[in-house]
């Protein structure tokens, strides 16, 4: 870390903690990630959102949970999927529990049925005859009242079920991308390489592979601040996804590495597209956004590789990472394949 980036930190820092003794606050670590962010000015929704609540009176601790809540608290996948496997838990034991009582209802229906059944046969005098009836009557209201109460049950369950459902393929979904990013994560991509790969192997299809690493990126940070640095890394994300469309696959591989699989696409193709990327992430004039500020721009350099039949997923990361590596030797904010290198540079590098 810098002098200048670990100055630009202390100062959000203290005036975070200055926020918080001003509105009596208490300075646990959420309220102060809260008041952090609101110095840093990154996200300009939830600046409005505080500026909004100070001038209209002093926020308190309850307004500062609801905000943190809403713009910060990142409840994870795990912790997602946990909470759905318990109300999907809660919902089989109440089914479990519903049938059971029907079950025992029926039972016990089924005994009354078959002892009026018995006494049937038997010659009964007609107020027995009636007694018995009634007995009957009530038994089948309560037969009939049980069986409502399961088909309410059932009903409740499946509109419940739907909704988890649903919730279990959000957060699988969710699972599969990069938060900071939205584009599909290290794990997604390598499931996706291996399925691509697969395909393209079993029909000879061309397939190709490009890694992304932006220049410079570490002096970036140090010079703006990492959080700054992220919405770089998010716009980049977006400009690859933007440019593959419905193509192929935008992954974040690393830190500031991204890739982008693209089946049916043969060297050229693949080429173009990384021109494509490199030139609009180099035409991006990156403004602060709090303050306008004009932080210049940012490039990245590129490797690409075309599926050999003698490759594996890894065999072909490898020779883009090459190019990668060349691209970044040639001077960065450029893209180099595989067909630019020589074999006796592919040895070398
Ligand atoms: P080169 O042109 O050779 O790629 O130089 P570089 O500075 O980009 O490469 P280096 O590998 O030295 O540094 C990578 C930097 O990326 C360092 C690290 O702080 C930054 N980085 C990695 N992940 C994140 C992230 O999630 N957010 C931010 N803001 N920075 C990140
Ligand atoms: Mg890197
Ligand atoms: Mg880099």
């Amino acid at each position: 870390m810098s002098e200048q980036e670990f100055r630009r930190a202390l100062g959000y820092a203290n005036s975070a903690i200055d926020l918080l003794k001003r509105a009596e606050i208490p300075p646990y670590p959420q309220f102060y990630e809260l008041l952090y962010t609101y110095a840093t000015g990154v996200n300009p929704e939830l600046n409005a959102r505080i500026n909004a609540i100070f001038r209209e009176s002093t926020p308190d601790a309850e307004t500062a949970e609801r905000i943190y809540n809403e713009f910060l608290k990142a409840q994870d996948a795990n912790e997602r999927i946990s909470s759905v496997s318990e109300r999907m838990s809660n919902r089989i034991s109440t089914m479990h529990e519903a049938i059971d009582s029907a079950m025992t209802t029926a039972n016990a229906y089924s005994a009354t049925l078959q002892t009026a059944g018995g006494d049937l046969d038997t010659d009964l005098p007609p107020p027995e005859l009636a007694r018995l009836a009634a007995n009957l009557l009530a038994e089948t209201r309560r037969m009939q009242d049980a069986n409502h109460e399961l088909e309410r049950n059932l009903e409740a369950s499946r509109s419940d079920i739907a909704a988890l459902q649903r919730d279990l393929e959000d957060v699988r979904r969710e699972a599969l991308l990069d938060p900071l990013t939205k584009v599909y994560n290290r794990k997604a991509f390598d499931d996706g390489l291996l399925r691509s790969f697969i395909a393209a192997s079993e029909h000879g299809r061309p397939l190709c592979l490009v890694l992304l690493d932006i220049d410079h990126f570490k002096r970036f940070n140090d010079t703006w601040g990492h959080q700054t640095g992220d919405q770089v890394l998010r716009l980049v994300a977006m400009t690859l996804k933007s440019n593959i469309k419905g193509r192929g696959i935008a992954a974040r591989y690393g830190g500031e590495e991204f890739a982008a699989i693209l089946p049916e696409t043969d060297i050229d193709g693949a080429v173009i597209v990384a021109e494509n990327v490199r030139k609009a992430i180099q035409a991006k004039e990156l403004l602060k956004r709090s303050t306008n500020e004009k932080l210049g721009r940012v490039t990245a350099s590129f490797g690409v590789a075309q599926l050999r039949p003698d490759d594996t997923p890894n065999s072909l990361i490898e020779r883009a990472d090459r190019g990668l590596y060349a691209a970044k030797h040639a001077g960065r904010n450029t893209v180099i394949s595989e067909s630019d290198l020589r074999d006796d540079e592919i040895v070398a590098a």
